[in-house]
Parts: structure tokens; sequence; C-alpha cells
């Protein structure tokens, strides 16, 4: 055996840092969970190879496209699309499209990543995807985010089919996008089926699907909580984000007794001392998905205070980071350590730095990756593909229920494979979950 075939972390690392240097967050997301699945995988004859590792970390098919489109004043623009086709070991590639302007290939490649894990977690047969562009629909009107959304779809179709690869929403794309999305996409082929999920109702959409991250997200804090004998019921809570995922957390964690003491935006975050009430809570949605304004006009509608920077200073019990990646750094890692903090529950995907989880594993703080933790919107696309392809909509009671097994589960594999000595390690427990059931497909599959 070369050193180039010895399976460990660094070779692995090595390799892909050779390949693409400038991959950062792509780079992380493989470390964060190949930490815990190599050593499993070196330990065992089975999984022991490293090829193995190299066709997990890369990508089956990366497609790139341009993305021309017209403003409301007829100028022409021009964006990027992408679509990354991760792994269809155990399912049609299945993940969402993001519109944001950070995006490029190593966010979505860590996305995809990352997705491949989280799928193979639900149980459901679903593989790995992800895709979007650097398009910034802030501030755009709906007739653009129209012509935008026809041009994407314009190169995208002849990419997905509901049994190839289904796209989703993500950050930027909500049931508006959706709409236009599958509308276009329908004229383009002449075919209604079940290639997009999170449609709405009207058209197949499954029901609680805009809840189910959120919701899924309160169902597994509230496992972790239980696990080390602690309750959600009263304690405060830091959320941050005001879209989807955050507004449907805030909503389960006010329905459960929770005090959320927090939302926030890229501007800032508002603090609500005795914890938002539902109906302040409507504000907020209706300033974010009506008005599409933002989080500092809530101190214009009732009585909270608006700061700039990140909610992680304040005091609180339960920290649920639902904005985006990155955004709970060391030192955010040590104020929340510094104020007693029990548990926290990644909403987002990969919202905490490695130095972070690293503070919260040494301080004992309970830690879920949102592969384990955020599943739940996936797990309710899973359940409208299968609607879809039965031509049934279930009610809404069904697809709590399934989302509440779905949850379960997931917290019972991360407890079978991550338990060391008196506590739960999530982090180990939903890297190898994940890896074990992709990796035994790819071996059954062979050599290709
Ligand atoms: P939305 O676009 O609905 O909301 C994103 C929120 O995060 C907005 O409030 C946005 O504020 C805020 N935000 C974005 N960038 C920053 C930043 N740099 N600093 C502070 N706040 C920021 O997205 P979703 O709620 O759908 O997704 C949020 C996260 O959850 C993403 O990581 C996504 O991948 C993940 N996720 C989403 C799922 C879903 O079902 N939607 C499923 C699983 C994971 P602003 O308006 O200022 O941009």
């Amino acid at each position: 055996m070369g050193e180039r075939d010895n399976l460990t972390i660094d070779n692995l690392m090595k390799l892909l840092k050779e390949r693409d240097p400038h991959q950062e967050e792509f780079h992380q997301a493989v470390q964060e969970v190949m930490q815990w699945v190599v050593p499993f995988a070196a330990d065992s004859s089975r999984y022991n190879s490293f090829t193995l590792f190299e066709k997990l970390t890369e990508p089956e098919r990366i497609i790139q496209f341009r993305v021309p489109w017209l403003t409301d004043k007829g100028e022409e623009r021009c964006n990027r699309g992408f679509r990354i086709q991760f792994n269809s070991a155990i399912g049609p590639y299945k993940g969402g499209l993001r519109f944001h302007p950070t995006v490029n290939l190593s966010i979505l490649k860590f996305l995809g990543f990352e997705q491949t894990f989280k799928n193979s977690l639900t149980g459901l047969p679903l593989g790995g995807g992800k895709g979007g562009s650097d398009f910034n629909p802030r501030g755009r009107s709906e007739a653009e985010i129209m012509r935008f959304c026809q041009s994407f779809m314009n190169e995208l179709f002849r990419h997905i089919g509901p049994d190839t690869d289904i796209p989703a929403g993500d950050a930027g794309v909500g049931t508006r996008e959706i709409g236009f999305l599958f509308g276009h996409y329908k004229r383009l082929t002449a075919q209604f089926n079940g290639v997009i999920t999170g449609k709405s109702p009207a058209f197949g959409g499954s029901l609680l699907r805009p809840e189910a991250t959120g919701f899924g997200l309160l169902y597994f804090t509230k496992h972790m909580m239980k696990q080390a004998g602690k309750e959600v019921d009263d304690a405060r809570i830091l959320i941050s984000g005001s879209g989807n995922v955050a507004q449907y957390a805030c909503m389960k964690a006010i329905e459960t007794g929770a005090k959320v003491l927090t939302m926030s935006d890229s501007d800032g975050y508002i603090f609500v001392k005795d914890g938002l009430s539902r109906e302040q809570l409507n504000t907020v949605m209706d300033i974010k998905n009506n008005r599409r304004g933002r989080i500092r006009e809530c101190t214009e509608e009732f009585e909270c205070d608006f700061h700039e920077g990140t909610p992680w200073e304040v005091e609180a019990d339960i920290a649920l980071p639902c904005a985006t990646q990155n955004e709970i750094d060391k030192k955010a890692a040590k104020s929340l350590i510094g104020n007693d903090v029990v548990c926290v529950a990644e909403g987002a995907n990969m919202p905490c730095t490695s130095d972070a989880v690293a503070a919260f594993h040494d301080a004992g703080v309970l830690f879920a990756p949102g592969k384990a933790s955020n599943a739940g919107g996936v797990s309710v696309s899973g359940l409208e593909m299968t609607q879809n392809a039965q031509r049934l909509s279930w009610d809404k009671e069904t697809v709590d229920q399934e989302l509440h097994d779905i949850m379960d589960r997931i917290h019972d594999e991360c407890v079978e494979y991550g338990r060391e000595d008196k506590h739960v390690n999530y982090e180990k427990g939903a890297a190898i979950a994940g890896f074990i059931k992709v990796a035994d497909a790819m071996l059954a599959q062979g050599a290709v």
C-alpha cells in the first residue's frame, strides 16, 4: 500500500486541498464529517478503502451554466447557475436551490456533500444534490424574480426529473420561486410531475413542508434535552435568522412553552425580554414574507430592542442558529458557554465553525449538527415525492406523525453511533450513521 492509499483523515484532506485549494467551506464540511468516519472505517475490513472516500468526496456530476435575464428597465444581467449531483447511491439526487450572492462551487459542494449524509439519515431513498445561483433576490420585483427563475429553468430542466434529480427550495428560494420554477419546467417539458418539492399545496405540495425544517428542529431539540434529563418547555431560546427555518422553529418553540428571545437578519437582531408572543411572530412573518422588509422594522410594531451583530451574547439555555454557514465562531461559542448554554442545535447548514463545535464538545454542551437536526425539511420533501407519485395528498396530522417518526429515528441513530461514556456525541453519531448506508450501497453497486 502506498502512502496515498493509506486511509487517514490527513491523506484525504491533503488530496482535496491539492485538487481544489480554494474551496474552504467544502474542506470544512468534509473535515467535520470525516474526522469521525475515517477512524471508524479504517478500523473495519469492509470500509477501509481510500478510493471509497475519494468517491464520497467527489460529486458524480457538476453542471454550471449562465443565466441571462432582463431587469424591469430592460437592462441585461447575467448570473451563474449550478447544479451539483453529488451522490446517487441510495436514490435520485435531492437537495435545494439557493439564490444568494455568496453562492459558488465551494458552498454548493459543501451543501451537496452534507445533503448526501443528511438524506441517508432520514431513512428515505434519496441521494444528495444541491444547486443555485449567485443571483441576489433582495430588492428585486416579482416580475424580475419570475424572469430570473424562468431563465434558470431554461437550462436546468434538461438535467432534472422526478426519477433523476428533484430540487427544492433553500435560502432565497421559497414557495413563490418554486412556483415560478415549476411553472416553467411544465411549459418546457409538457409534463406535470413531482420534479420539484416545496410546491404550493394547490398543485401538489405537501402540507407542512414550509413548517417541516423548523418544527423538526424543535422535535430533535426536545429529544436532546430529554436525553440529558432536561426540558424545552420553559427554556430561553436564541434563534438567528428570520427566514423559513427560523420562523417555524420559533412557532414550534412558542407552542412548546419556551421563550424565544431573539430573531435576526443580516442587519442585526431583535431582543424581546419576555419572549416573542405568537402575535409578535405573526408580525415578523408579515414583515419578512409579505412586505419583504427588515427585522429592525419590528421595533416600530411591538416592544423590542434592535442590536447590530449576532444574538450570541444574550443569556439563554438553548441556541438555534437558523441563518447561514459559519455564523457562530469560537468567540460566539465562548460567549454562549460563558452564559451556561445547555444545548446548540443547528437549524441552518454548518452555522458553527469547527472551532466553535470543538469548544462546545470541550465544555460538555449538547451539540447537534444540521444534517441531523434540520433534516425535517428534506424528510417532508421526500414525503411530498411519495404523495406526488401516489397522486394523493395527505392530511396535516399524517405528515406531522411521519415527521415525528423520522426525527425520532434520526435521534436514535445518533445515540447508537455517537454514545461516548456518559453523553452522546451527535456529530459523530450522525456522521457514522449517514455514512454506513451510503457506503454499503456504493460497495454493493460495484466499482462504478
Ligand atoms: P431564508 O432565505 O428563508 O432565510 C435566511 C435567513 O438568514 C434570513 O433571515 C437572512 O437574512 C438570514 N441571513 C442570511 N445570511 C446572513 C448572514 N450572513 N448573517 C445573518 N443573517 C443572515 O432561508 P432558510 O430559512 O430556508 O434557510 C436558512 C438556513 O437553513 C440555510 O443554511 C439553509 O441551507 C438551511 N436549511 C434550510 C432548509 C429549508 O427547508 N428551508 C432545510 C435545511 C436547511 P437577510 O434577509 O438579511 O438575508
